[in-house]
């Protein structure tokens, strides 16, 4: 062993067998390694069982090659992974002089307040033979429910009481087909008593037509004539004008989404400055010391792994190829969270649950190693919780791409302007039978009832912040490159992105992480 070595020989030892390997030592974790030999060498003697440099750099070595990554860097971020107490025992002996770039942020002492409102992880409930009619059911009473609280709700009609030849009425419904005709839009709209054939024939009526999802609820005001209904105006659920709860102590939380770890397009680097700065390591500015002092939550949005065949030939794509080892990755990850942080994590459609939506949270079969870190809570998709005293509806937003490839004028680069879509439709997946896979259940978990302060999804890898009558709203990007399917489509990530909210104001701050400040 290396006791009578003097840790600058063992360092140099290490770095030649891992170039003669055809490794490169990232400079900063050449730093790390010889801050570990000063704290050795200030010990004198060996500690029993403390692994040589040696012994540590063949670790990641051996770790990159079992894991099959395609990066032949030995970063910190490797070093810190495999031996975090040794990263402890460094960041907690940095001397104030010692290394500028990292100094201990003193935390304020704040309570978690967690309050899981609605989880339908465990209301999981398909429909036996009724099969969707019971799901459509269920929706249209709580749009009714919703729609009633409309001052337009009272004056709505049932379309079994409509007289088709004469006056004007307001009916309410669900929209179940949408054709266009020579001279305008046909839609139809259900209710409980029946359906009924509406044309927009005006540009704005028209307008309106096209704007609405495909089977969402809404108002239709229409006049009479001849036998045909005339769309004069389309009134949507929506949010209403409102005043958002807040924190009554500042506390901050960050949202993230679309980790796709066993991806060979995981921006490990990227992420593990994201991880060294919400432990209070690296911290630069005052503004993110304020920050990190008064963290308390971790929210991630869903695609926590990249899956196994999510897409045909996605296995080329893939750094892992076996689910259960991408979702213990994720929890060596996450073990590098510090304590007194909450996470809250929800699935994705690349994570390894039921695919159509709700989704029950990430089952203990594939992730158990998440489930047993003490300080994660794993939900289903959709969840509603409250964090001090603030709602967060979080979905990971499969739907988005039905909004965006059928709604006109909007893109990937705003993914708030489809997430309003959702917020106004009142439904989180209105499109039915499109690329969102929604199931028959008695229930429909999907529907916005309660109005959120903060509405989280993310699945589009684009970042996007807003507000929309005092929700705000947050799209939280991704932690992967551009892939080959992303590249074909035309959509340029945005990775590496953070949104950080002060629960006291909703404020947000965006934090960059793809490129070391
Ligand atoms: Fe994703
Ligand atoms: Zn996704």
């Amino acid at each position: 062993m290396s006791g009578n070595l003097s840790y600058v020989t063992s360092i140099s030892r290490a770095l030649e067998e891992a170039l003669g390997k055809g490794y490169q030592i990232d400079p900063d974790a050449l730093k790390l390694l010889q801050r570990l030999g000063e704290k050795r060498k200030s010990r004198r003697s060996p500690v029993e069982g403390e692994p040589s440099f040696e012994v540590i750099v063949r670790e990641v070595m051996e770790i990159k090659a079992r894991t099959r990554s395609t990066s032949r860097a030995i970063e910190r971020s490797d070093l810190i992974e495999i031996f975090p107490e040794l990263f402890d025992l460094i960041a907690e002996s940095t001397p104030s002089s010692g290394v500028p770039d990292t100094k201990k942020v003193v935390l304020e002492s704040i309570e978690a307040e967690v309050e899981v409102m609605k989880d339908p992880s465990s209301h999981i409930r398909p429909t036996g033979i009724e099969g969707f009619p019971q799901l459509f059911k269920s929706r249209y009473e709580k749009m009714s429910r919703i729609l009633a609280e409309r001052p337009e709700g009272r004056q709505v009609i049932k379309i079994s009481k409509v007289n088709k030849d004469k006056g004007a009425s307001k009916i309410s419904g669900l929209v179940f087909s949408r054709r266009p005709t020579k001279n305008g839009i046909e839609f139809t709209v259900d209710d409980d008593t029946g359906s009924a054939s509406i044309i927009a024939l005006s540009p704005e009526a028209k307008k309106a037509a096209s704007e609405i999802a495909l089977d969402q609820c809404i108002i239709a005001d229409v006049e009479a004539s001849q036998g045909r209904l005339i769309l004069k105006n389309i009134i949507q659920p929506d949010i209403p004008i409102r005043t958002a709860s807040i924190s009554k102590k500042t506390v901050y939380a960050v949202f993230l989404s679309d980790l796709h770890i066993g991806s060979n397009k995981f921006l490990e680097g990227a992420f593990d400055r994201f991880l060294e700065w919400i432990s209070g390591r690296g911290v630069i500015s005052e503004e993110d010391e304020e920050i990190v002092r008064r963290l308390k939550y971790v929210i991630i949005g869903g695609d926590v792994v990249d899956g196994v065949g999510v897409f045909p030939n996605q296995e080329y794509e893939l750094a892992e190829r076996d689910i259960y080892k991408q979702y213990e990755m994720v929890s060596q990850k996450l073990k590098l969270v510090p304590q007194h942080l909450q996470m809250f994590v929800i699935p994705g459609n690349h994570d390894a649950t039921r695919q159509a939506l709700p989704q029950p949270m990430i089952p203990k079969k594939y992730a158990a190693s998440l489930h047993e870190l003490k300080n994660i809570t794993m939900l289903g998709d959709p969840t509603l919780f409250k964090l001090s005293g603030v709602s967060i509806l979080s979905y990971h937003g499969r739907s988005l791409d039905d909004v965006l490839a059928t709604t006109p004028g909007l893109s990937y680069e705003r993914p708030q302007e489809a997430m309003k879509v959702l917020l106004r439709a009142r439904h989180v997946a209105p499109i039915f039978g499109s690329r969102t896979p929604i199931a028959p259940e008695v229930e429909d978990h999907l529907v916005i009832e309660e109005v959120p302060d903060i509405f989280h999804s993310g699945h589009v890898h684009t970042v996007g912040v807003d507000r929309y009558k005092s929700t705000l709203i947050i799209n939280s990007g991704t932690w992967q490159a551009q892939t080959g399917y992303q590249a074909n489509l035309g959509i340029s990530p945005r990775p590496g992105l953070v949104p950080i909210v002060n629960l006291a104001t909703l404020d947000v701050r965006l934090r960059e992480f793809l490129v070391s400040s």
